[in-house]
């Protein structure tokens, strides 16, 4: 199909090539234009003028093997010519784990995925890695029934601000600005010219004038007031954690309401690829799980309430009541707390869009490995930067940590420091900030202050890891419910002292696992204090949590 977006096969194996092509001709080929060549027929050259020409392309499938080992090399230079492209490796089936390079490619961000070529044909196993490719692809690159219409100045704030709620809660939408044609023609047909922007037109033809979050919410059906009733459960947050307590309790036949100030999926939503999660060998958008888990929610019968933060708790009777941004109540049998954490960011933009591809936040363990041989930087000077960096000069050519004060003796312990010392590839940097990085792909340089001389550096660079704490998000929790130091919430045998629970807990029996110093408030997730920072401890908390609520609600745990 000319003119329609490619699929381009490069492989050197002719017979290998001709049955790629067939699979993919015969299944997209009325949508797609499928484009087969081999390394000889220069593929730099053929993307450089298929982007030339304004062709979108929507995968390169690479193969790769003993005798043709650059598919990856070919891989890791498509963004350059093309920032859209999703890359699969295909390699020839074999039993066993990929090898070494296939899983630094993955880590590095140069292939979105790996296949086996078409061992039989249909082969579905292959083509599912297709579609699920086509189908990431096609979320930003071609047109989607738009439930929104967005139309607002490209620059305003306020804009921006519902286009990024509009995205993290995945609703399908269209901006347009208001100097453009569209975009006048937009506010012209819905009798809109002299609205305050930005306007946003509903899919029935409502029109609602620089509306507010609650108010968008609203016009889609979500619901922004809990009811009236006694739920079994309250849960606070619908990052994984609470999202897991929401599967849970409905799909055990607790009456659930789930309460969400800002969008489904948490910090996790934030992520473009999970890598580490259970069950998603590719990894899987914090989006994607977001959404799949709230849809499980809600098809349980899981009542969610957009936009309205809890602002406080209490205990009236066997009650517990949430009280909530606009002044209503959610009264509950039970509370899970699963408000998640803020990891402290570096704000840098032009980092920022390079998270998850060279910056990592938090997530030395599951990248090190990948960073074999490579220069690698740490951005903090507590115990977990320490633990990071020794972590990873495991593996790294060279890890620097860059740290802002003169010393790592006022943040860090002692038998870190020593070890650090001792490794002879870890080197810090005291006095040091990042200010910028750049890379096409991932990051390939920061830029480095010397805060005492203020002279920056621009160096090389494959990642950076960045670990500069993270604050929970406890300030509206009332003062009967026990947080550490840092501001967690206690739970379960924590807040035993001497084999006696605080002075404040009122029952004979001990808190339970997960239980806080309010008893039938739980807490879960990164906002547990000692919890591990992690999707998947989220999620199994989660999900803990309503076992636990289930003998507390039996009454034998009152
Ligand atoms: C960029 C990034 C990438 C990551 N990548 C990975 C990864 O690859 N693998 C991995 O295992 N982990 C990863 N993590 C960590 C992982 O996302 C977290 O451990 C996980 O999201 C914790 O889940 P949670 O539900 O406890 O908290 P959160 O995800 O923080 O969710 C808490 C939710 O509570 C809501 N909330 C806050 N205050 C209130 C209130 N007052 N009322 C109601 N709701 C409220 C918030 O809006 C939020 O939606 C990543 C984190 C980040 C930031």
């Amino acid at each position: 199909m000319p003119g329609a977006p490619v699929l381009l096969v490069v492989d050197d194996d002719p017979r290998a090539r001709g049955v790629v092509e067939g699979e993919l001709l015969k299944r997209y080929g009325a949508d797609y234009q499928v484009i087969c060549v081999g390394p000889a027929d220069d593929p730099p050259g053929l993307l450089a003028k298929l982007r030339d020409g304004q062709r979108r392309i929507s995968i390169v499938l690479a193969g790769e093997s003993e005798s043709q080992p650059n598919g990856t090399e070919l891989l890791a230079r498509v963004r350059e010519f093309d920032r859209t492209a999703m890359r699969l490796l295909l390699i020839h089936w074999e039993f066993g784990p990929p090898p070494e390079p296939i899983l630094q490619a993955i880590a590095l961000g140069h292939i979105d995925a790996y296949a086996g070529r078409p061992a039989t044909v249909p082969d579905e196993e292959f083509h599912l890695t297709v579609t699920e490719l086509l189908e990431k692809w096609s979320r930003s690159n071609l047109p989607r029934p738009e439930v929104m219409r967005v139309v607002g100045e490209e620059w305003s704030v306020r804009a921006h601000e519902i286009r990024d709620l509009l995205s993290r809660n995945v609703v399908p939408f269209g901006f347009y600005s208001e100097g453009s044609q569209p975009g006048r023609a937009l506010l012209e047909h819905a009798g809109a010219t002299t609205a305050t922007l930005p306007v946003v037109i509903m899919f029935d033809g409502r029109v609602l004038e620089n509306p507010s979050n609650t108010q968008i919410a609203n016009a889609i059906g979500v619901r922004t007031s809990p009811g009236a009733c006694l739920y079994d459960v309250a849960v606070i947050g619908a990052g994984p954690a609470g999202l897991a307590a929401a599967v849970y309790g409905a799909s055990e036949g607790l009456s659930t309401v789930i309460l969400e100030p800002v969008a489904i999926g948490g910090q996790a939503g934030m992520s473009s690829d999970i890598r580490n999660y259970l069950g998603f060998p590719t990894g899987v958008s914090g989006e994607d799980l977001a959404v799949r888990a709230y849809t499980q929610a809600w098809n349980f019968g899981a009542e969610y309430v957009y936009g309205n933060p809890a602002t406080g708790l209490r205990t009236q009777g066997q009650e517990r009541v949430v009280t909530v941004a606009d002044g209503d109540e959610v009264r509950s049998r039970a509370v899970v707390i699963a408000t998640g954490v803020s990891y402290r960011r570096l704000g840098i933009p032009s980092l920022e869009g390079l998270t998850g591809v060279g910056v990592f936040y938090g997530a030395a363990t599951s990248e090190a490995k990948s960073m074999q041989d490579r220069e690698v930087f740490v951005v903090g000077g507590a115990n977990s930067a320490g633990q990071a960096a020794i972590h990873l000069a495991r593996y790294a050519a060279r890890v620097t940590m860059l740290v802002r004060s003169h010393s790592l003796a006022e943040s860090m312990s002692e038998y870190l420091i020593r070890e650090i010392t001792n490794t002879p590839n870890i080197a810090v940097r005291h006095n040091a900030v990042v200010t910028g990085g750049s890379g096409t792909c991932s990051l390939e340089s920061l830029t480095i202050q010397d805060q005492m001389s203020g002279v920056t550096q621009t160096v090389p660079a494959a990642a950076l890891f960045v670990l500069i704490g993270a604050e929970p998000r406890t300030q509206w929790l009332p003062d009967d419910i026990k947080r550490d130091r840092w501001g967690f919430v206690v739970t379960g045998t924590d807040l035993m002292a001497g084999g006696h629970p605080p002075a404040s807990w009122p029952l004979q029996r001990p808190p339970m696992f997960l239980e806080s110093s309010l008893p039938g408030a739980f807490a879960v997730g990164d906002v547990r204090s000692g919890s591990v920072k992690r999707v998947a401890s989220a999620v199994g908390e989660g999900s803990v949590a309503i076992r636990l609520i289930h003998d507390y609600l039996r009454g034998d745990r009152h």
